[in-house]
């Protein structure tokens, strides 16, 4: 029953994730569209038609974040639940994520455990890149993004790190609520909320500390398996 359980639990994620993302993903397609059809007019000076298209490509951009923070990698494939290292899982999001870590100038310090728990390799690696993805933004060059995965209380503890902006109380208090963001049109407000129901998905818990100037700490505690 529990097996069931859980399988069907996961089956409500994803469907929730692809309707989601299929909803978002149309509003700034419906705005392309219209600026394209806007610029099938013949009389149009030359300025007009540049300011069309900068909408259009500024909204296929953001179409594109969309589906990043929502689905990179997954396809809607819930019975891909098997044993993870998170160990694996972290350094292949870390290969993805270490080009923007570069370009930042931001280091990547790592200290893990070999330790396994159950879950979707897929949606565990994008809840992985939407925190990391997060950390790196909101570090300035010369921050260190750190990650560290032990056992503690027979539980997987997995510590990421950054020495950042910080959040206030009420930026944390918001943090996963759909569409809250403060980075303007260059953010969905839309990656918190798919990592925290992915964490869910995988009986583990998410919270969070952080401090303006300081930095924040995700902890992700996970079911361990022996
Ligand atoms: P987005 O990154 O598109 O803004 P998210 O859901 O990923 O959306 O994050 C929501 C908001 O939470 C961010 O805009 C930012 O204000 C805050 N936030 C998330 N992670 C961090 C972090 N590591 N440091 C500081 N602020 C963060
Ligand atoms: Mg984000």
């Amino acid at each position: 029953i529990n097996k069931r359980l859980a399988k069907a639990e996961k089956l409500e994620v994803v469907s929730h994730l692809a309707s989601s993302v299929s909803h978002e993903v149309r509003n700034p397609l419906t705005v392309v569209k219209g600026f394209l059809q806007l610029m099938m007019q013949n009389d149009l000076p030359d300025s007009q038609r540049k300011g069309y298209l900068k909408i259009a490509i500024d909204e296929v951009n953001r179409a594109n974040e969309i589906i990043s923070d929502y689905l990179t990698f997954a396809k809607p494939a819930p019975e891909n639940v098997k044993t993870l290292n998170i160990k694996e899982e972290i350094q292949h999001t870390l290969n993805l994520i270490l080009p923007l870590a570069n370009m930042k100038g931001v280091k990547v310090e790592t200290e893990l455990e070999e330790v396994y728990t159950k879950g979707d390799d897929q949606l565990f690696q994008q809840c992985l890149l939407n925190i990391t993805k997060n950390c790196i933004e909101a570090m300035p060059a010369t921050g260190t993004l750190k990650i560290n995965a032990e056992i503690t209380n027979e539980q997987i503890m997995l510590i990421i790190s950054d020495n950042g902006k910080g959040m206030t109380k009420e930026q944390l208090a918001r943090l996963g609520e759909p569409y809250f963001t403060t980075k303007g049109s260059e953010g969905t407000g839309l990656g918190m909320m798919v990592a925290i129901k992915i964490i869910a998905s995988m009986n583990g818990k998410l919270s969070v500390k952080s401090e303006v100037n300081k930095g924040t700490n995700f902890y992700i505690r996970l079911p361990y398996l022996k």
